[in-house]
Parts: structure tokens; sequence; C-alpha cells
């Protein structure tokens, strides 16, 4: 196995809120060795010069899509499986030369996408995964129209990131049989939805029983659940209920961003969307119902992330984008950045997302026993983290359990 010194100047290890000076990280099989002031007994097969550039652990975007490659639905949804396949491949070597080394996938990712990701016939980013979301009847994952009355059947509907499930026991059996094919969490939607046609976005979704069902089939394998939810009401009712990761949040109220904290839950906010989709919404074709929707939650994503930081709430980092809005990804450190210092960002991406990911001390920072998963800067992101988000980007290289990406830097 490869043993690969790197030679750091500056290190944010993830964890610690000011930058560490002058260490070697050996990185011996994929995985960290050591980090000293020192340099440790060779041999090596690589030494890294890293003086004059930061050193940052891989970021994680917990709020992905793999096969969300097209900002349509009805296309999407008519795509055969093997292209869709093939682009959600291209996408997340894409993602991966952007920095991100982990994605949690909520809502369409797979066994076969992590399997090729983990044997290296694709080169993307460590893949956690739920399969498809689960949706009820005229929930956020029920793209008919009111006009339509054909069945949305879970078995063989088309449906790529969504299914759609009423009673706890069709919930209870498609939760084992996604933890079956090695879902790592669950995800429900528990509240309206911008994309979807037929509920406001006010909508409390699922009955309690729905999701106790759900969450208790979760916790037994040692996984948990992450919920789709904006309001207060479906937020709180959410976590009273043990759904441990909230997705999006934007019109949480203090009341529910502290109960969200009494629980030890996360809220994962996802502004790139909203930001990318409004920018380019109306010339890309986007139905009215959709931009009035989007317009009542990008207005208050910032306000909430200010909530919840008041309330003490672990917040993590996500884009949730869709098609070629993809290319904005790192446009999330920029929004953020709006409301909270490079640091609670940063934290946010590594360490805390690990932590929602049940990884932390693997991926999310820089020690001994976690995976080589580096980005490199040119510059310093605690002092202005506009060196990862403007164009170009300052992201040198990209590592992934000790080995270099290839085509970081690459015009997309
Ligand atoms: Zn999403």
């Amino acid at each position: 196995m490869a043993r690969v010194l790197f030679k750091a100047g500056l290190i944010f290890d993830g964890l610690s809120p000011e930058l560490i000076a002058d260490r070697s990280i050996l990185v011996d099989g994929g995985v960290i060795s050591s980090v000293s002031e020192t340099t440790p007994d060779g041999p090596f097969d690589q030494v890294i010069d890293l003086k004059g550039q930061t050193l940052l652990p891989g970021f994680i975007d917990a709020h992905f899509h793999a096969y969300a490659v097209d900002t349509d639905f009805v296309r999407l949804e008519a795509m055969p499986a093997t292209y869709l396949s093939h682009r959600g491949a291209a996408l997340m070597t894409a993602t991966l030369r952007r920095g991100f080394t982990t994605v949690r996938d909520v809502g369409g990712a797979d066994y076969g996408l992590w399997r090729a990701i983990e044997e290296g016939w694709v080169a993307g980013p460590r893949l956690f995964y739920c399969g498809r979301a689960f949706s009820q009847t005229g929930g956020h994952g029920d793209a008919r129209h009111p006009g339509q009355a054909d069945e949305p059947c879970g078995c063989n509907s088309r449906a790529v990131l969504a299914e759609v499930l009423d009673g706890p026991d069709a919930l209870r059996r498609a939760a084992r049989e996604a933890l079956r094919q090695g879902a790592h969490h669950l995800k429900m939607f528990l509240s309206g939805g911008i994309s979807s046609p037929t509920d406001p976005i006010w909508a409390s979704q699922f009955a309690d029983e729905e999701i106790a069902a759900v969450v208790d089939e979760a916790t037994r394998r040692r996984a948990y659940v992450a919920a789709h939810a904006y309001g207060s009401e479906s937020i709180a009712r959410a976590v009273r209920l043990g759904v441990r990761s909230i997705e999006h949040a934007n019109l949480i109220d203090s009341e529910a961003a502290a109960i969200v904290a009494q629980h030890e839950a996360y809220v994962v906010p996802t502004l790139a969307i909203y930001d990318s989709l409004w920018r380019s919404g109306r010339t890309n074709g986007a139905p009215d119902f959709l931009m009035s929707k989007l317009e009542d939650v990008r207005s208050r994503g910032l306000q909430a992330i200010e909530i919840c930081r008041a309330a003490n709430v672990s917040l993590g980092f996500g884009t949730d984008l869709l098609g070629e809005l993809h290319e904005d990804q790192l446009e999330e450190f920029r929004l953020r950045s709006q409301v909270e210092t490079p640091i609670q960002v940063l934290t946010a991406a590594t360490s805390t997302n690990a932590a929602i990911l049940q990884m932390a001390g693997k991926i999310g920072c820089i020690a001994p026993g976690a995976f080589g998963d580096f980005v490199v800067v040119d510059g310093n992101p605690l002092e202005d983290l506009s060196v990862l988000h403007r164009k170009p980007s300052g992201i040198t290289a990209v590592w992934k359990g000790g080995r270099r990406v290839d085509g970081v830097g690459q015009q997309e």
C-alpha cells in the first residue's frame, strides 16, 4: 500500500477553530496514520510539498441527488436507466473535482452507483445513499398534476428520486427493503416542496404512525431518518418522532429551533438550489407554481440559519442542486458566508456533516484514522472564503483516499 507524505504549510483540520502550521501528514494505504511536527521515517512512495497553501479535509455535501441530472423532472423520468446511470456517474466525477470527497444522497442514488464508485469504475465521492425518498400520496414526491388520476405505483413506477407510499405497513416494508439494499439512512418528505404541483409548502405530511414506523426501522438498524421539512410545525413534529436530520428548514422559527437543539437533531440548510434556480429559473421555463413557491423559501433561507445558530442547532451543509445547476455547488460557501463566519461554514461542511453521516473521525477531519481525503487551496479560506467559490476556484488539488483526483480545475 502506498505511503504518501504531505508536508503541509497551513492546515484546517475540520475541528480546531484556528489553522495549524507546519505538520507532516502521513497517509498509509489511503488512511492518515500520523499528523506530526517532525517528519516520520521513510521510505515514502510520494512526498507532496504544500508550503504556501492550505490543506483542508475533503468537503462533504450532505444534501445531494446523484440522479437529479436534469432540472426538468418530466425529462428526468423519461430517461432510460442505463442513460441515467452514465449521467449520474459524470455528475459524481464533476462533484469530486470540486472538492467534495463525500456526498450524502437524499433521494435517488442506490447500491449500483455506490458499488461502481467503491470498485473504482467511476471516479466519484464516497457515497452515502438511501434509495428513493418516501412521499405520501399528494406529497412532495408525488409529481402528478391535479388532473392526473393514474396510480403512482411504488413497484413499477418510473420515479427516480422518490416513491409514493401510504400507511405504516407500506412504509415499514419500504424501509426494510431500502435497508436491505444497503441504505445508510432513510429519507421522508414531511412538508410540501417547491417542485411538486399539488402540495402547499406549509402542508405537514405523513401521519405520526407512518413517521414512527420508518424511524423505528432505521433506529433498530443503527441508521437514521432525514426529512425534508420547511415549516416549524412539520420540523417540530419530525424531531419529536425521532427524525435526526432536518433538510432545508427555511421557515423554521426560534421555538422549533429550540426543539431541534433539545433533541440533538441537525439542520442541513440548502441555499444553493434556491439561489441558482432563482437566477436561472425563468429563462429555463420553470412552471409558475414552482417560481411562486420558490420565492417563499428562498427569501427566508439566511434568516433560518441565524435562527438556528441563535438556538445552538448543529448545522450541516448541503446544496440540493439539479442538472446543470450542479456547477454552482461551491456557491453554497458564498451564500452561507453572508451570515456565518468562515470557520462556521467550513466546520459545517466537514466535521458536522461527518457527524450527521455517522462518520465522525473517519471523514471531515485531518487526524490519525481518517481517510486521506483532502482539498488543497491557494490562499487562506479562514480569512477569505471566496478562495473556494471564486471563478476560477482557488482549489488546486483534491485527494481521495490518498490518491490525487484527476482533472481538478478543468472548466465544466
Ligand atoms: Zn433534495
